[in-house]
């Protein structure tokens, strides 16, 4: 049996559940949203599309953390009601399967390399990137808008 090499990490829940009390407090920057559409409004801590009618919050969120040369922060969102951790993380989410580029970082950080998954999806990206002995971690991300999706991590 082929198991997975890597392990999916979404955010954790303490940064779901700063951004749910900054949201309530009115931080100009946490804004309530209400999905319209069933695949506009992914949540990065339960890893699942918001049904439309499901309240979000976007805000922004530090992928590549400040002081580097690739440091990053970009708008994510998550469910506005507490939600169960992505907790299957030897499984790719079969929610984001499509339309995802994949990037490998490297020890400080660097981008290494990236590639849109198309074909096999992104597991098969994801594994020959890890089994780079540069790759530090990977970023998973829409291909169409940019946003941060989850990190993968190897096992
Ligand atoms: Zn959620």
């Amino acid at each position: 049996m082929k198991t997975s090499s890597f392990r999916i990490v979404p955010i954790r829940t303490k940064i779901a559940q700063a951004a749910r009390r900054e949201a309530e407090a009115g931080a100009p920057d946490h804004v309530f949203v209400t999905a319209d559409s069933p695949n506009g409004y992914p949540c990065r801590h339960c890893l699942r599309w918001a049904q439309s009618g499901e309240r979000m919050i976007l805000f922004p969120f530090a992928a590549i953390a400040l002081g580097r040369p690739y440091s990053e922060s970009g708008p994510i969102f998550v469910h506005a009601e507490p939600c169960e951790r992505y907790a299957t993380t030897h499984e790719f989410p079969q929610a984001f399967r499509k339309g995802r580029v994949v990037r490998a970082y490297n020890s400080q950080h660097a981008i290494i390399a990236a590639e849109v998954a198309n074909g096999d999806g992104p597991e098969a990206v994801i594994e020959r990137f890890l089994q780079q002995p540069e790759t530090a971690f990977v970023h998973v991300r829409s291909a169409s808008h940019g946003c941060y999706t989850m990190e993968v991590e190897r096992l």
